[in-house]
């Protein structure tokens, strides 16, 4: 994956969080309120409830992102990378979903407040339905190899970001409302939201290049984002933790389910194709 040089970036659809400590987060006391948050992976919480305190939000943000003006910066650092991907992602709603809403991503290390209470890095990058926001320690890609095994690369890195964006645009068309009840398993109304933004992120794979932002997209590069997709399945990570598979918890998809509908979303240009509530199986 790499960027068109000349591209100009828009920075301010990333706020940038980080290096502001632990002292921003939880400080309040713990409301027993529960928010569903939307994540990429069941793990350490993630697609469960968050405990809800008072949102601080800290409005002096250091935003280092903002010196990610071109292509060429994405090229070269990674936080400008991740730039560059959210603005390639949106610019392909932006064209692809009418009445698309543009959310931000925000960049946060250790823990962070939301619209949908504090959280810790240990659940993974997620999305939040009542702030209309993404948020992700970057330090997660570590993870995605070091813990999930996953070989990375940049696409797979855009692939979590994009996974995200999925979730705001089933916001925006009122899936997540439609699936509150959040029933597990293989072909539960959880893992078919999931499966639904791995497809609307194959989507965008396939849109990439038209955006503008970004010149090339291999073979390769999606075989990066596949791989991904795979480290993060249900079955997998419950090997890994569990030493046994319980299909019945799933709430992700097995990996074979998130590369698959990845494929579709990659193979089509229309959204619709991802609509996974519309699948008899998924
Ligand atoms: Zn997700």
């Amino acid at each position: 994956m790499r960027f068109r040089s000349g591209a100009r970036l828009d920075p301010s659809q990333v706020s940038d969080r980080r290096g502001m400590g632990p002292a921003a987060v939880g400080g309040g006391g713990v409301i027993g309120l529960i928010v569903l948050v939307f994540s990429l992976l069941n793990g350490g919480g993630g697609g469960g409830g968050f405990n809800v305190d008072s949102p601080v939000g800290r409005l002096n943000e250091t935003e280092r992102s903002s010196e990610c003006q071109t292509g060429e910066d994405a090229n070269q650092r990674d936080d400008c990378r991740i730039v560059g991907v959210v603005n390639s992602v949106q610019a392909f709603w932006g064209t692809t979903l009418p009445g698309y809403e543009k959310a931000s991503t925000v960049f946060f290390d250790g823990g962070v407040n939301t619209g949908c209470g504090s959280a810790s890095s240990a659940v993974g990058p997620f999305y939040c339905p009542l702030d209309k926001r993404i948020y992700i320690d970057l330090g997660f890609y570590a993870d995605l190899r070091n813990r999930f095994g996953a070989q990375g690369g940049p696409f797979a890195e855009a692939y979590v970001i994009a996974h995200e964006y999925g979730h705001h645009v089933e916001n925006l068309q009122g899936v997540l409302d439609k699936s509150r009840d959040r029933t597990t398993g293989p072909q539960g109304s959880a893992v078919r939201v999931e499966l639904m933004a791995d497809c609307y992120a194959g989507l965008w794979a396939r849109g990439a290049v038209d955006t503008g932002f970004i010149e090339e997209l291999t073979e390769a590069d999606i075989a990066d984002g596949l791989d991904a997709a795979a480290a993060i399945g249900d079955d997998r990570i419950q090997e890994q933790t569990q030493g046994q598979v319980s299909p019945e918890s799933w709430t992700h998809g097995s990996s074979e389910q998130r590369q698959r509908w990845f494929r579709t979303g990659y193979a089509s240009t229309d959204p619709t194709r991802c609509n996974t509530f519309a699948a008899g199986t998924v």
